[in-house]
């Protein structure tokens, strides 16, 4: 049998092999793996491959498979009726204010595990208020990154924490 490589770019490198007598049945194994929910890509960061991947509108990121399973979670709940705009933003403010407190009377001494909890549940409720608007949360960020970048450009605003009307 040939080995047949498909090179992912996610957020780390990774190479999956598959074994198969011909590249078209090298192809029905990652498809039929896909299907299962077994391999998590997105299409974008795909490259170099061996295989060529079918119906890339199908390849899911990590980032959606996560907002799926915290849709799942509320959904067997039946929670969705509770997490209006405005109460999704009082808890981000809750969280945040949670985290702050993992650093309430020292500020060099925090339990990291602590933080972890915390910061995860402040992104958590993060993740929900775009689903809930309807806002894919990579694009906003980067769509404020970009006006941010020209708000501070580097030759007036490196090394200062000053505001940018101020620079
Ligand atoms: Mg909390």
């Amino acid at each position: 049998m040939d080995k047949y490589k498909i090179e992912i770019t996610e957020y780390m490198q990774r190479i999956i092999e598959e074994e198969a007598s011909t590249q078209e049945k090298a192809l029905d194994k990652v498809k039929k793996e896909y299907d299962n929910g077994n391999i998590c890509l997105d299409y974008n960061d795909l490259k170099g491959l061996d295989i060529e991947i079918y119906n890339p509108d199908k390849f899911k990121s990590k980032l959606d498979i996560l907002l799926e399973r915290i849709d799942k979670f509320n959904k067997d709940r039946d929670w969705d009726q509770f997490h209006t705009p405005v109460n999704l933003s009082k808890s981000i403010s809750i969280e945040a204010a949670e985290l702050l407190e993992c650093f309430q009377w020292d500020n060099d001494k925090y339990n990291i595990e602590d933080v972890t909890e915390e910061l995860a549940d402040v992104l958590n409720y993060c993740m929900q208020l775009c689903s809930v608007l309807h806002l894919d949360p990579i694009q906003i960020i980067n769509d404020k990154m970009n006006k941010t970048e020209k708000k501070y450009p580097i030759e007036k605003a490196k090394g200062k924490s000053i505001k940018y009307d101020k620079l």
